[in-house]
């Protein structure tokens, strides 16, 4: 099992309440934002369209994360899932400078790390992570990479290059890219 999120950008309306949900649920530094809304650049499909994707961590099948950090902070789960040991973390920042994605995020207050756990308490408890059950248009939810049949893109306009980490986040393109 490699537990991965879905992002559907053919469905994401741009509101925003996944990463309110997210900062809520987990009672985020104001500051601090693990999950996030970006406007996909509008002309990247050649052809004038609004659209947005909402990232979170990408739990990465090689996590450049966890490997520049000097405390083992980081801890890749058989579930495929990144979780950030803030007990273990020093603050010296080097995750942050290691993930392309502008993931980890250092709070001014605990002078300390933090990121996105997939809500895997919430998982145990038989429910869905506080953004996916949030989305007013199911734009997110997760599957089991491994064997998620349904045809995704490994990346959308603006996300750097998947080869470096092999993120498990798999995306939806808008319909107006499907019709080409
Ligand atoms: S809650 Fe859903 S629709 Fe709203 S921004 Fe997040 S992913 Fe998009
Ligand atoms: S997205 Fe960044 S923080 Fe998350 S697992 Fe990948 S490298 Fe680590």
């Amino acid at each position: 099992m490699k537990m991965g999120f879905v992002v559907d950008s053919d469905r994401c309306i741009g509101c925003h309440s996944c990463s309110m949900a997210c900062k809520n649920y987990n009672q985020l530094n104001p500051k601090i934002s693990w999950r996030k809304v970006y406007d996909i650049q509008e002309d990247a499909y050649g052809e004038a369209t609004r659209t947005t994707m909402s990232l979170a961590c990408n739990h990465c099948d090689i996590p450049s994360c966890k490997e520049a950090c000097p405390t083992n902070a980081y801890e890749k789960r058989e579930d495929g899932i990144v979780i950030h040991h803030e007990d273990r973390c020093i603050g010296c920042e080097m995750c942050i400078y290691a993930c392309p994605y502008n993931i980890p995020q250092f709070d001014q207050e605990t002078k300390k790390v933090s990121k996105c756990h997939f809500c895997y308490e919430r998982l145990e408890e038989g429910k869905q992570p506080a953004c996916i059950s949030s989305c007013p248009t199911q734009a997110i939810y997760y599957v089991d990479v491994d064997s998620f049949g349904l045809q995704t893109d490994r990346s959308l306009p603006g996300f750097p290059d998947y080869r470096i980490t092999e993120p498990t986040t798999r995306f939806i393109k808008p319909f107006i890219v499907k019709k080409i």
